[in-house]
């Protein structure tokens, strides 16, 4: 997914005349900018994977003290939920970033790059955390002019931990002592340009679930395969039939992607294997679709296999579900950005990426929206920057401030329009 740039680079100044953004939001977020930027540094060159990340937690904490906020940590995450009271009761609003960062070793030669060999914060997920604090920071000075209250969710385990399913197991959408009304999330992508938001009603990432097929043979000598039952080609038969069974059994405007990314056998070039293995990634844009190609993965596995004499096992892995954007929702995301940023900062995505979030269990249980933050950095095109989850992967630490006045305006203006009072 390459979306057309179309916005200028930057953060505009605050909202124009006549619109419903709080005024002032992009500069108070401008003022925080050094000190986000900072805390991004600080746990840029700390990463931590999984669901265990106590120096990242502590950093968290530390950033949070002193906001007036009421905070709660995990018991089987190392999870922050802090939760801002505004003037009057009304309703909630949730704001998450993730914290976990990649088995991935360092190669962008930042002055502030990971101490830690082979762990990266190579998805962004320090940005999430420091422009979070930076909307903590923003709304808690505001907390007199609005109702209602705002639960911050930081999240450990995203990427593949299942984070944010244990953090609902554990409360955090009761988190204000009701339930939250809405979520939102900004991830940062470098593959856009600065300071632009982008989003989409309905499915904005993909379900991701992983598949694993044993192809049952019988071994034997090589120069006799008559007398084995060669479980190799039946393998890459069942390679190319589920690629063929993909672009057979959808529909043109249903998106699936299905790669095989692991396909081993054998051990010597005179033998014959018992069995061979193939593995990949299954990615789906609605439900229905994800089922049936669950069911097809075993059929073709077994029906080829079966054509050859041989046998198959198909085991899927169930990952993470479709992230998928209320449309209600959506809309207040793109006109709060629109008054905040600018128009030329509110994008809608034009198509769904097929990466996965765990944001979506959240978005499965609350109305509420993922948007990308475009952060280009300032000496690349968006189509060359290097990608998330490269070890190259850099940001524009300028799309901070445009994150922490977006996620500050989207939670303001969910609450005044619930309660019919705009914020002042
Ligand atoms: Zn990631
Ligand atoms: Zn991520």
């Amino acid at each position: 997914m390459t979306p057309p740039p179309r916005a200028a680079h930057g953060t505009p100044d605050a909202a124009p005349p006549g619109t419903t953004a709080a005024p002032g939001l992009p500069r108070e977020a401008r003022r925080l900018a050094a000190e986000a930027v900072a805390l991004r540094r600080a746990l840029h060159r700390g990463p931590e994977q999984g669901l265990d990340l106590p120096a990242t937690q502590r950093l968290v904490l530390d950033a949070l003290d002193g906001l007036g906020l009421e905070i709660r940590t995990g018991r089987a995450l190392s999870s922050v939920t802090a939760t801002l009271a505004g003037a009057a009761d009304g309703p909630t609003v949730l704001l998450r970033a993730d914290m976990d960062a990649l088995p991935v070793t360092e190669d962008t030669g930042l002055s502030f790059a990971s101490r830690t060999t082979g762990v990266m914060h190579a998805c962004g997920h320090d940005a999430h955390m420091a422009m979070l604090v930076g909307a903590a920071r923003l709304l808690a000075a505001r907390r007199e002019t609005f109702a209602g209250r705002v639960v911050f969710m930081f999240q450990p385990g995203e990427e593949g931990e299942h984070g944010a399913r244990h953090m609902i197991e554990e409360g955090v959408l009761e988190a204000s002592g009701s339930r939250a009304d809405a979520a939102f999330a900004l991830h940062v992508h470098p593959n856009l340009p600065a300071g632009t938001v982008w989003l989409r009603p309905g499915p904005q990432m993909a379900a991701s679930d992983r598949f694993r097929v044993v192809v049952h043979g019988r071994g034997g000598h090589a120069s006799a395969p008559h007398t084995a039952c060669d479980p190799v080609p039946v393998a890459c038969e069942i390679v190319l039939a589920l690629q063929t069974m993909v672009t057979r059994s959808l529909a043109a405007d249903d998106s699936a992607v299905l790669s095989v990314t692991r396909l081993t056998a054998g051990t010597a070039t005179g033998v014959i294997p018992d069995t061979a293995e193939l593995a990949g990634t299954l990615r789906t844009l609605a439900e229905p679709t994800r089922q049936r190609l669950h069911e097809a993965i075993a059929r073709v596995a077994h029906g080829v296999a079966a054509a050859h004499g041989a046998t198959a096992e198909a085991t899927v892995e169930t990952g993470y579900p479709v992230t998928v954007n209320d449309t209600a929702f959506t809309d207040l995301v793109l006109r709060t950005t629109a008054d905040t940023l600018g128009p030329g900062a509110a994008n809608l995505l034009p198509a769904p990426q097929m990466t996965a979030e765990d944001f979506s269990y959240v978005l499965r249980a609350v109305p509420g929206a993922l948007a990308f933050l475009g952060a280009c950095p300032p000496d690349r095109e968006p189509h060359e920057a290097a990608s998330l989850h490269s070890s190259r992967m850099t940001l524009d630490e300028d799309a901070l401030a445009a994150g922490i006045a977006c996620e500050a305006a989207v939670a303001l203006a969910f609450l005044a329009g619930r309660t019919g009072e705009p914020a002042r």
